[in-house]
């Protein structure tokens, strides 16, 4: 049953329980208010001595600290849940995680292969079905029926954060326009993780997910990313590391860099250095294994003076064309790229 617009004055349908005995979905009825619906799974685990919903609160001790077994235990309104998984290490999921993947109706997952694995790790027997790029068309709506009828749904993908790189971001769209309750367990994603492993300044930071793999869309998209003053983070197949750190090297400049893979797995490796170092090491050594990213440090201003910038442009025109050279330059310098491109100009003419 869905509630239309002018059920206002109810507005928070809060936990009232229908014919089945499950509780009647929270949902936010009217859009120009903040969505109040905090999610009992988040209020009952951390508030003490008074309890938020009709469910249990046992295993909490004493002294009001929740214990593990609270966070088990915890009662789910309806919704949407957004339940990130290990990107590696199956230690790394959350209690509040498993005690959604456990209360939930239903969850639905990129590969069931896979969340089956982590489910049966934990005794989890929740049903499983998939949502993917090629059945998503189909399984969005009956997704939202559910939803609709009141169920808790999660959604996980492979591994890590949903809809970071992974799907989730139409189904996401269309429960928030139908006024249904979206929320998450957020956990590990391998963006943050090589982010904050990479020494590299992580106060500004811009996710790029993944490169093209072809080379002249991924040579356009990072120029378009050259002048952004933060830390670049990309995802990449450790098939393709050699062309994507040596496209940076000549589109980004040769800045510092480090290429994260197999992170929080045996085997998890930071290799940091200017990349086109890292480029060459990729080359000689070959494709290495697994999953990685590489992580770019912002620009560094070297503030050249007028006749440092001409010595730069000349240099750079010997291998490129003007618009070339510019983006180049604008890239390694953060000087503005039309006014790179007009004293390029110049510098060709006068050369003849
Ligand atoms: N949604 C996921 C997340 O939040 O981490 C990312 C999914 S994306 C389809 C998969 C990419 O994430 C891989 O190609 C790789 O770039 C990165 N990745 C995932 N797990 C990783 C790991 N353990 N180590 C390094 N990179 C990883």
């Amino acid at each position: 049953m869905r509630r239309t617009g002018e059920d206002t004055g109810a507005a928070r349908a809060t936990s009232s329980r229908g014919k089945s005995g499950r509780r009647e979905p929270n949902r936010r009825l009217d859009a120009s208010k903040p969505d109040r619906t905090t999610p009992p799974a988040v209020a009952e685990a951390t508030t003490t001595g008074r309890r938020t919903t009709g469910r249990r609160t046992t295993g909490r001790r004493t002294t009001g600290q929740p214990t593990a077994e609270a966070f088990l235990e915890i009662g789910l309104t309806p919704g949407l849940y957004l339940v990130a998984t290990p990107i590696g290490n199956l230690g790394d999921v959350t209690l509040r995680a498993l005690a959604v993947l456990r209360g939930v109706d239903r969850i639905f997952s990129e590969d069931t292969r896979i969340t089956a694995k982590l489910l049966a790790r934990y005794g989890i027997s929740t049903p499983l079905a998939v949502y993917h790029d090629h059945n998503a068309e189909q399984i969005r709506p009956v997704i939202l029926a559910a939803l609709h009828r009141g169920e808790r749904v999660a959604l996980v993908s492979d591994a890590g954060t949903p809809l970071v790189s992974d799907p989730g971001y139409k189904l996401v769209r269309a429960a928030i326009a139908e006024n249904l309750t979206v929320t998450a367990a957020p956990g590990p994603s391998a963006a943050l993780t090589a982010l904050i492993l990479s020494g590299l300044p992580p106060d500004t930071f811009l996710f790029a997910g993944f490169l093209p793999p072809r080379q002249t869309a991924r040579r356009r998209v990072l120029e378009g990313w050259g002048a952004v003053e933060a830390t670049l983070v990309f995802f990449e197949s450790t098939q393709r590391l050699v062309e994507a750190l040596s496209d940076m090297a000549e589109t980004l400049g040769d800045r510092p860099a480090a290429v994260a893979r197999e992170l929080t797995k045996l085997h998890e490796e930071i290799r940091r250095g200017r990349l086109a170092d890292l480029a060459d090491h990729y080359r000689d050594a070959g494709p290495p294994r697994g999953e990685a990213v590489i992580v770019v440090g912002p620009p560094e201003r070297i503030a050249p003076d007028r006749a440092e910038i001409d010595g730069l442009l000349r240099a750079a025109l010997a291998e490129l064309g003007v618009r070339d050279a510019a983006a180049k330059l604008a890239a390694e310098t953060g000087l503005p790229r039309g006014e790179l491109y007009r004293r390029a100009l110049a510098i060709r003419d006068e050369r003849g």
